[in-house]
């Protein structure tokens, strides 16, 4: 198979470290099960604020400080060792291109994939405040993609992306997240993380 793989809460856990970091900056107190939804609940923010915090961030030593989780180094290595091609396709915007190959290359997971893309400065909204986040255009970039490179999968978690892909009928490992559990759709699976993956397509996954 040839598969598309998103780096953000995908690959990595990022939503969580970016909500702590966030919680500690303007001191504000998370819910229960955090993720990028909680975000727009935090309206003692303002939207003004959040887009600086997300720039500044960004900007700074974040993307590197980023842990993949414990089983995707094993499952991804496993995937290229059973004939199938990765592309890591993320909507990080091209400009993040040295820290993002860094960053996969200390974590020793670059070599696995056929090639990695982040999103083209072309492919940004210009009406959309710098910064913010912009499921639309990352959508139309990755169902572009997901066609140009005749993808069978595209593993994702966000919710606005997984059903461009599947309704452009592109077929989606969606990786469970709080912020995407009303998501639903026959070309979309639901996941529980790369171990779930390794066990559907028959790979011994963390247990080898
Ligand atoms: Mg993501």
């Amino acid at each position: 198979m040839r598969i598309g793989v998103d780096i953000d809460d995908v690959i990595a856990e990022c939503a969580l470290p970016y909500l702590r970091r966030f919680a500690d900056e303007f001191g504000v107190e998370l819910p229960p099960e955090p993720g990028w939804h909680t975000l727009n609940e935090l309206t003692e923010v303002s939207p003004a604020d959040k887009d600086r915090f997300r720039i500044r961030t960004y900007d700074g030593d974040f993307f590197g400080s980023l842990e993949p989780y414990a089983d995707c180094p094993i499952v991804l290595e496993q995937l290229v060792e059973a004939g199938h091609e990765l592309y890591f396709i993320t909507a990080r915007a091209e400009k993040r291109r040295i820290v993002t190959e860094t960053w996969l290359r200390e974590k020793g997971l670059f070599d696995h994939a056929k090639a990695v893309h982040l999103k083209p400065a072309g492919d940004f909204d210009p009406t959309r405040a710098p910064g913010r986040y912009d499921a639309g255009s990352s959508a139309r970039y990755k169902v572009r993609l997901a066609q140009e490179l005749e993808l069978d999968r595209f593993c994702e978690d966000d919710r606005t992306i997984s059903v461009a892909l599947a309704e452009a009928g592109t077929r989606v490992w969606l990786f469970d997240h709080p912020w995407n559990r009303d998501v639903g759709h026959s070309l979309i699976e639901r996941v529980m993380g790369w171990s779930d993956i390794a066990d559907k397509v028959g790979l011994p996954g963390a247990a080898a």
